[in-house]
């Protein structure tokens, strides 16, 4: 995808806008508009054929008002600066929505994964984690799983970690293989609170979202989860795509089948079941209750805003709507449940693995999984009645509300520290 949005700018005038709301200072805009930190990494790396290939990466951290920096480590083709800042930035709020003690931080390798042996990619990930390994720790910044990594790849951050100082610090990532201190529940965690996030407002707008039908735009981590969540929450999932297309049938797909069907063939479009194949665009504008952006940012745009027909947006991807396509949105009373709520699910699993960790290992799965769902419903509640109670949901949306809420701990975090 070409990069005519700048992730970046969009996370700037998403803050101006909440400064404004809030009535806060310059000052404020000020510190919160930059990265405390960018690290820029050039990693060399030896190829199987002998050769030696130049990766570039980095590490922003946003802000560490609340506690450690906290975010994913994406490895993409198309990433760069701006764009994990921005993430980073996200993070921030994220966090701070959820009421976890952590700051924002991201993550990112130029490089695209899938075209790397399993010890090229060994090798890049040691590089990377050893090159960033003086800012981050279990009290500094605590790295975890984003798009195209995975608890393999938080395994070589944790051995690269444990070589460079000398011990093992369990709690330096999250997202970790069960053998190394990780939990069962993270993987499903951020598709399982996006969908519980999602039955939340529709239990709200519709008095449940049993036979809602839905379509979602991506189906890594994110995707799936949601999608296999919602189908067993009795909801009908009508459309799916990834990076090469899209599936229709109304009278709804299977999610796990569609998975097998993308594990054996490399996309959902080989699934023999679909009444009809879709582009990314053309599923993004179905006639659906729910839509479900799980896959990258700026998908939704002042380009095709108007042509959305879904009642409800649930923001599974980071950054998949642009502050122009929102207005747009909420003119049309289409309702966004923003990313920093409906995607926090896996940092919160995060946080307890972390804690897991710090404890020596006593949480269990069940306690974990209801500790998740329990905080899915909680912050969706709470930005829900704040968006209801205290603004004009005829001009503000519930990412509004979201970001008021989360702004204004960090900002009493700083004020108490003293740095405004
Ligand atoms: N990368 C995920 C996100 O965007 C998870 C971050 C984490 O678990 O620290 O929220």
């Amino acid at each position: 995808m070409t990069m005519v949005h700048d992730p970046y700018e969009e996370a700037k005038k998403q803050l101006r806008q909440t400064i404004e709301l809030l009535g806060l200072g310059e000052e404020v805009y000020e510190v919160l508009s930059v990265p405390e930190r960018l690290l820029q990494v050039r990693l060399p790396v030896k190829m199987d054929d002998g050769t030696v290939k130049v990766f570039i990466a980095w590490r922003s951290q946003h802000n560490s008002a609340l506690g450690p920096y906290k975010g994913g480590v994406r490895y993409h083709p198309e990433t760069n600066a701006h764009e994990v800042i921005a993430l980073s930035m996200w993070m921030t709020w994220k966090n701070s929505l959820a009421g976890l003690p952590y700051g924002g931080g991201k993550g990112g390798i130029r490089v695209d994964p899938h075209k790397l042996s399993p010890g090229e990619l060994e090798r890049l990930s040691k590089a990377y984690f050893e090159a960033i390994s003086d800012i981050v720790g279990p009290d500094q910044d605590i790295p975890a799983p984003d798009v195209y990594t995975n608890p393999q790849v938080m395994a070589w951050f944790l051995d690269a970690y444990s070589r460079v100082k000398r011990g093992q610090y369990l709690a330096v990532v999250t997202g970790k293989p069960l053998e190394l201190g990780g939990m069962q529940t993270r993987i499903i965690a951020t598709g399982y609170g996006t969908a519980v996030s999602a039955r939340e407002v529709a239990k709200k707008l519709w008095g449940g979202i049993e036979g809602k039908t839905v379509a979602v735009q991506g189906y890594g981590n994110a995707g799936y989860y949601a999608a296999k969540t919602l189908h067993e929450m009795g909801a009908k999932v009508v459309a799916i795509s990834d990076s090469k297309g899209g599936i229709y049938n109304p009278d709804g797909l299977d999610p796990d089948e569609v998975k097998k069907v993308k594990n054996e063939t490399g996309s959902v479009i080989n699934y023999p079941k679909a009444v009809k194949k879709l582009t990314n665009e053309e599923l993004l504008e179905l006639e659906v209750d729910v839509l479900v952006p799980a896959a990258i940012e700026n998908v939704i745009t002042e380009a095709n805003a108007d042509k959305i027909k879904a009642k409800l947006i649930v923001e599974a991807a980071n950054g998949p709507t642009t502050p122009e396509a929102e207005a747009i949105l909420t003119k049309k009373g289409i309702i966004v449940v923003p990313d920093i709520l409906a995607n926090a699910g896996g940092v919160i699993m995060s946080h307890i693995e972390w804690v897991n960790n710090r404890m020596g290992g006593w949480i269990t799965e069940e306690e974990a999984k209801s500790r998740l769902e329990q905080k899915m419903i909680n912050n969706t509640i709470k930005v829900w009645d704040y968006w209801q109670k205290k603004l004009d949901t005829s001009k503000y949306n519930m990412r509004a509300a979201a970001y008021a809420i989360a702004v204004d701990r960090v900002v009493r975090a700083m004020k108490l520290r003293g740095w405004i």
